[in-house]
């Protein structure tokens, strides 16, 4: 019955405005507007921690939207930080889309200040995938003044705009990851500051290793030149999660130089062990609710929007699912081993949550 009444209400304000409406145009239905995805990730300890994508193109290199649309897609995607990062090296639209290298940004800005997203100066340093390879510039001042014929000239540039410089995509377009003489010459002069270990659709187990065992920070960016949606309906765009002192461009920055970034792709996670296991923590709450001689049973509540998927004292999978609680039990014999299947803290082996 209070349904029907209801239904009488909306029909009467719809007849009602229906009325007061100019018969020649009517407008059909209401625009909801746009709308962010909220993903929620609690802080950790003191740190915030921002969704970010750090690799991004539009039509001022091979991708195919404007730069303002890139900021609202990214907002709508639920991100704090992006970087646009068109290539410098190549330039198929260059007929049709006049600017500089610096363009994109500019056109951005004033968007992304609309919309609260901070958005970080960038461009790729784009030579031959396998010899020498994409490198990314983040951070810069001027992107004009980074082209060079020596792409290590052009890397050290870069470099002398203070910038972050991002090892990308090690695996695309190769059999294997390897690092190539021109990438170990950087190595060498201490010029790559993080390396992606996740490229659009592509993950790349062995570089998780690479960037532990170099002490570098691991990114997962979009690379997007397409419609992010269309590339991904069933979990969030990959993402490079930084945990930040301070919001603020500085605040990134200082973070990512110091390694505190986790990779995130269709549900997995990468980074160091520490960091892996401060975000479940923050994530997930474990309590004994049951204790008796031979077993404790636990709940296990998850405060964020992504899945975890754990193994107890080596035992089977069990899923937990964003804002969801579970219950386990565990032999009280022991102390309680909680292994984090969909977090990677080296190219094989995943972190492990002891409880006493
Ligand atoms: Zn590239
Ligand atoms: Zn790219």
């Amino acid at each position: 019955m209070r349904k029907f009444l209801s239904l009488c209400v909306v029909a009467l304000i719809s007849s009602a405005s229906i009325i007061g409406q100019n018969v020649n145009k009517v407008y059909i239905p209401e625009r909801i507007g746009e709308v962010r995805q909220e993903i929620v990730i609690p802080n950790i300890g003191d740190y915030q921690v921002l969704k970010c994508d750090f690799h991004i193109h539009t039509v001022f290199s091979d991708g195919d939207v404007w730069p303002t649309y890139r900021v609202q897609e990214a907002w709508r995607d639920g991100l704090d930080v992006i970087s646009i990062t068109d290539h410098i090296e190549y330039l198929p639209h260059k007929k049709y889309v006049k600017g500089d290298f610096n363009t994109p940004y500019e056109l951005a800005k004033p968007q992304a200040d609309k919309y609260g997203l901070m958005l970080v100066r960038g461009t790729e340093i784009t030579r031959k995938q396998g010899v020498i390879g994409h490198f990314n510039a983040l951070f810069i001042e001027d992107a004009n003044a980074i082209p060079d014929d020596d792409p290590f000239v052009a890397v050290q540039n870069a470099r002398k705009q203070n910038a972050f410089v991002l090892f990308n995509h090690p695996g695309w377009a190769v059999d294997t990851c390897l690092v190539t003489e021109f990438q170990q010459r950087l190595f060498d002069a201490d010029m790559i500051d993080g390396i992606e270990v996740v490229n659009h659709m592509e993950y790349y187990p062995r570089v998780v290793s690479w960037c532990i065992d170099k002490k570098l920070p691991m990114f997962a960016n979009s690379d997007e030149h397409g419609i992010i949606s269309e590339d991904y309906t069933t979990c969030f765009r990959p993402m490079t999660l930084v945990l930040v002192e301070e919001n603020s461009q500085n605040g990134v920055k200082e973070a990512l130089l110091v390694g505190r970034s986790i990779a995130y792709t269709d549900n997995k996670f990468m980074s160091t062990e520490d960091l892996l296991l401060d975000l479940f923590e923050a994530c997930v709450d474990i309590k004994m609710i049951q204790h008796s001689d031979k077993k404790n049973v636990y709940s296990c509540t998850n405060k964020s929007s992504f899945p975890f998927v754990i193994s107890v004292n080596g035992g089977g999978k069990k899923v937990i699912p964003p804002f969801s609680t579970i219950h386990f039990s565990a032999s009280n014999k022991k102390n309680l081993e909680i292994t984090i299947l969909n977090m990677w803290c080296y190219e094989d082996e995943h972190p492990v949550l002891k409880i006493d």
